[in-house]
């Protein structure tokens, strides 16, 4: 009897299929998903479109042990998984395993959300039933955040038996399209309809949505969604890992009746497990996910949003190293489906597709209900500087001073954890330094610890100078968050404060409550790092100081400027929200720079501009192709070795490299890293031409390659 052979996908790093046999006859269809024998284990891989290659006789292959019963991986998907590992030239294997976890494949147990019991009850109580009367069987933190009350509460109410858990069906928990609609402006409504009939035509179609801070981008997309919805097919929001929020989950909650589906790293397995198989088999409508939720096996994906998309944190650094903006424009186009890509400071590569003509172009301009934006001022630190040993200058105490008084609340930004960023010894200057990379180690007296914020190496403070030995020596240079919210607490003894940064805050639960209290205005002084940057609502934030408007400008990084002005702008943006006016210092020593201008004018279109007139004629990003090819080892000579070997065999025609050179960190978590820069015009894929160089390029086996197609850190 013959068998039949099967082309099989693996996800581990491996390129290729590998071939393996089933019983005559029975041939499975592309993406069924399989359990085979690999070496002595059993691993789950993916039946793929690929023909079998047939060089290994049938007799030494080994037979398909069982066929999973699940739906197969949609051919969308598939021909996602080969272009994403076609583009960032990852292997296939590796890309499959974006989308499929061994874990992620047996059924999901049943899942319980919240219903009301029948019972008198008190306010707090109350909030909670009236929320859950618009939700369908919330899950704890959904309810607890729609009610404005702390999870502890829920359980409570549980504990006395006015809350009963409920079995969550998926079939029950629809989204409703025209649940909560919002009344429109008319300048909303028209960016609505646009983005509505994207949808409608069930085609790919990518759209740029840019306005201001409070504008109603969100409200706007929302109605692209609710399209997708009556179409029956199914959504996707993504968002930054660190802006996904309970505050903006149970927003979506609540403009469609019932809770959007989460992806994110934060889920338990159980969780994951359950929404992937809503997402496989159809019932998630809307999912809202961080940027691996463009690997989930949408059966019809009608529309994705990216919001914040000029965010670096959608590029994926380790493993598979792709951009998740950019990856959702190609999964859109797989899929016939709308994108939106929204943010107010949009990204130097979607504003140059919009002007080309192969974005469409939404533009927002006013904030929602006559909100007027903040007044942005630099603060010059020249002319007046901080107390010796200080960071806040004269101006922004008086500002801080004036805002308490009036009962407002204050926001202090700089992104940078920790209490100081250097810790150097005043007899010898000795710098404490990570012993596995090219870095400083940033004192954190939250842990009493110093911390490499780049490979996490923690070791106590040293009390000895190992350098000179001196006693006592050492003194912290620079301010992180943790020295601001010293000197404000010296300053400003009674004002109530609250550090948020990553490092302070770091549960979903521990956020939650930070938001819920600055919301409640249980704080006047807010001080934190980007954390506080992202899409939060404040309503009586009214003076936002930034400590060092500079920071971003330092190094050598391509979009350095770019960024610092999206940031920035960002943190400006969370000032005077809802009536009252705002006021944003920036503290400069450079008020002259073209960032400061930008931001203080508002004019960031025309700072795009000067970027643009900058990068174009040297073809940089966006106007010419750039990779990273990483050489890395654990001995120094070896990777200079490896680098100076394909400097050598570099190809001469159509594009330039540059380098080697040691990479920024030239030491990284104990590995010696070197790097060339790739660059080439437009027109030309630099991908065939990598793949033929490092084919033809002998380097030594301990070596290795990392290749960082369109890199946006130089780190
Ligand atoms: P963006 O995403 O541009 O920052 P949002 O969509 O978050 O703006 O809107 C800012 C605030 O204004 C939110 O609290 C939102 O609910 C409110 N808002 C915006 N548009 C409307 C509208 N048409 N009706 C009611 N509230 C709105
Ligand atoms: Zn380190």
């Amino acid at each position: 009897m013959t068998a039949t052979r099967v082309a099989v996908l693996l996800p581990y790093p491996f390129d290729h299929t590998f071939d393996y046999t089933l019983p005559a006859g029975d041939i499975p269809a592309p993406g069924t998903i399989v359990s085979i024998p690999l070496g002595k284990r059993m691993v789950h891989g993916v039946v793929w479109d690929t023909r079998p290659d047939a060089t290994v006789p049938d007799h030494r292959l080994k037979p398909v042990a069982a066929i999973i019963d699940i739906p197969p991986l949609p051919a969308t998907l598939r021909q996602f998984i080969d272009w994403v590992a076609n583009y960032t030239m990852a292997p296939r294997g590796e890309v499959l395993a974006l989308a499929l976890k061994s874990n992620l494949l047996d059924r999901p147990p049943d899942r319980f959300g919240w219903v009301a019991a029948p019972a008198p009850t008190t306010a707090r109580r109350q909030a909670v039933l009236n929320a859950i009367a618009t939700l369908d069987r919330p899950d704890t933190a959904t309810l607890a955040a729609a009610a404005g009350v702390s999870p502890s509460l829920i359980r409570a109410m549980a504990d006395a038996g006015l809350l009963i858990p409920a079995r969550r069906d998926a079939a029950a928990a629809r989204l409703d399209p025209d649940a909560a609609p919002p009344t429109l402006s008319p300048e909303q409504a028209r960016a609505a309809e646009i983005l509505r009939a994207g949808i409608t035509a069930k085609a790919f179609s990518v759209t740029l949505l840019e306005g201001v801070t409070g504008s109603g981008k969100t409200e706007v997309y929302c109605e692209a969604i609710a399209e997708a919805l009556r179409q029956h097919r199914q959504a996707l929001v993504l968002l930054p890992e660190i802006a996904l929020s309970a505050q903006f989950t149970a927003r979506l909650a609540a403009r469609f009746g019932a809770m959007p589906t989460l992806w994110h790293s934060n889920l338990t397995p159980a969780i994951r497990r359950a929404n992937w198989h809503d997402v496989a088999n159809g019932t998630a409508q809307l999912v809202l996910g961080a940027r691996s939720a463009l690997f989930l096996p949408f059966t019809d994906l009608g529309a994705i949003i990216v919001d914040e998309e000029h965010e670096a944190a959608y590029k994926q650094e380790d493993g598979v190293i792709y951009h998740a903006r950019d990856m959702a424009v190609v999964r859109a186009r797989l899929s016939q489906a709308g994108c939106i890509l929204a943010s107010a400071t949009p990204s130097l590569e979607s504003s140059i597709n919009a002007e080309a003509g192969r974005y469409r172009h939404i533009i927002l301009a006013a904030r929602h209900g006559g909100a007027t934006m903040p007044r942005i001022e630099t603060l010059d630190l020249r002319a007046t500087p901080p107390a010796r040993g200080k960071f806040l200058a004269p101006p922004l105490i008086e500002a801080l001073t004036t805002t308490l008084a009036g009962g407002g609340q204050s926001m202090l930004f700089l992104n940078r954890r920790g209490y100081a960023p250097l810790t150097l010894c005043r007899a010898c200057g000795h710098r404490l330094n990570c012993p596995n990379c090219t870095a400083w180690l940033v004192e954190h007296r939250s842990h009493t610890s110093l911390l490499c914020h780049h490979c996490g190496h923690t070791e106590r403070a040293p009390t000895i100078c190992p350098s000179c030995q001196a006693e006592h020596s050492f003194v912290p240079i620079g301010p992180g968050v943790e020295r601001i919210a010293e000197e404000v607490a010296e300053r400003f003894p009674d004002a109530r404060r609250i550090v948020m940064a990553s490092d302070v805050i770091t549960s979903p639960e521990q956020t939650a409550a930070a938001i819920r209290a600055i919301v409640a205005h249980e704080i006047d002084i807010i001080i934190g790092t980007q954390m506080i940057a992202k899409a939060w609502h404040f309503p009586d934030l009214v003076l936002v100081g930034v400590v060092d408007a500079d920071l971003g400008l330092a190094g050598g990084d391509l979009r350095a400027g770019e960024r610092s002005a999206q940031l920035l702008h960002q943190v400006a943006g969370r000032a005077g929200r809802a009536s009252l006016p705002g006021r944003v210092l920036l503290q400069s020593y450079t008020p002259d720079h073209p960032v400061m201008r930008a931001l203080c004018s508002g004019d960031l279109a025309g700072f795009r501009a000067a970027e643009a007139a900058i990068r174009e004629p040297g073809h940089w990003p966006p106007f010419g192709r750039l990779a990273a090819i990483i050489v890395s080892a654990m001995d120094a000579g070896l990777a200079d070795q490896a680098a100076a070997a394909l400097a050598r065999t570099a190809p001469q025609r159509d594009i330039i490299v540059l380098g080697p050179a040691p990479a920024p960190f030239a030491m990284l978590r104990g590995r010696h890293r070197r790097r060339l820069l790739v660059r080439g015009p437009r027109r030309v894929a630099l991908q065939p031409i990598l793949r033929d160089w490092l084919a033809r390029t002998e380097l030594p086996r301990a070596a290795r390659v990392d290749i960082d197609i369109d890199p946006i850190s130089f780190l």
